[in-house]
């Protein structure tokens, strides 16, 4: 396929798959279905028409406001709109496998709704990291047969049951939600690359811990480590550099980390 028509239908798709992880993001927290009722504004309950339902151009043309109490709709709409399309974008530009990159959208489709509910309400709801962990091994076993569970298998224990001891012995730190992500990351990455999982998190989460640090202002700063910052997006951007990049992932274990492969 033409590679102009390939990236407007991965935008496109993309955009529309978006959607519907940003109403994940929204309504899985509260306990609502996900299916019914159809898209509506959350202050006001307005449902939305045809034309307010296209990715992206509905949010821009009505400047992110309801048109009938024009309170600003919830950003996890149009941020997961923006950035599955842009995602898209950069899986189908990928020079890799088929069934990498299928395995990057599948992993992506729970990364994204889990992180916006990190950051909103600090926790990952266990439907959604159980679901995940399922549809990782379910994604091994089509890829890879009998090995690709055990690899599967494998990688949610050892992601699991360190985080699980961590968040038992030391609750202020990490919760039961992190166990439970890392589980399912494993379950996609097998269990060498949870090591390039954890580095990458740990890094760019004492990065933003500091960034948010520096920025505020300094009646309000408090101590660095007395904040509580969501690890689970961290976790996830882990999770796709190790999936996404799986190369870099290998010399880091035989370089770094030291782990044989
Ligand atoms: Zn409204």
């Amino acid at each position: 396929m033409n590679s102009f028509l390939l990236s407007c239908l991965a935008l496109a798709t993309g955009g529309i798959w978006g959607s519907f992880l940003g109403v994940l993001a929204v309504r899985v927290p509260q306990g609502l279905s996900i299916l019914t009722p159809n898209s509506r504004c959350d202050h006001c309950g307005t449902s939305l028409s045809p034309s307010e339902l296209v990715p992206i151009f509905s949010w821009i043309c009505s400047k992110g406001r309801c048109r009938n109490c024009d309170r600003p709709i919830l950003p996890e709409i149009p941020v997961s709109e923006f950035s599955t399309a842009l995602f898209f974008l950069f899986v189908a530009l990928l020079p890799a496998p088929p069934v990498e990159r299928a395995g990057l959208l599948v992993f992506f489709s729970f990364a994204l709704p889990l992180t916006l509910i990190d950051i909103r309400h600090h926790r990952l709801p266990h439907v959604l990291t159980l679901s995940g962990a399922l549809a990782g091994l379910a994604f091994s076993a089509s890829a890879r047969g009998h090995d690709g569970i055990l690899f599967s298998a494998e990688g949610a224990l050892i992601g699991f049951i360190p985080m699980a001891l961590v968040a038992t012995f030391y609750s202020r730190g990490m919760g039961m939600g992190d166990a439970f992500w890392l589980a399912a990351i494993g379950s996609f990455t097998g269990p060498r690359n949870l090591s390039i999982v954890l580095l990458v998190a740990s890094g760019t989460g004492i990065l933003a811990a500091l960034a948010i640090h520096s920025l505020s202002r300094p009646e309000k700063r408090g101590s660095l480590f007395g904040k509580a910052l969501p690890f689970g997006p961290f976790l996830s951007l882990g999770g796709i550099l190790a999936l996404g990049f799986p190369e870099i992932a290998q010399i880091v274990n035989s370089h770094i980390m030291e782990i044989p492969l």
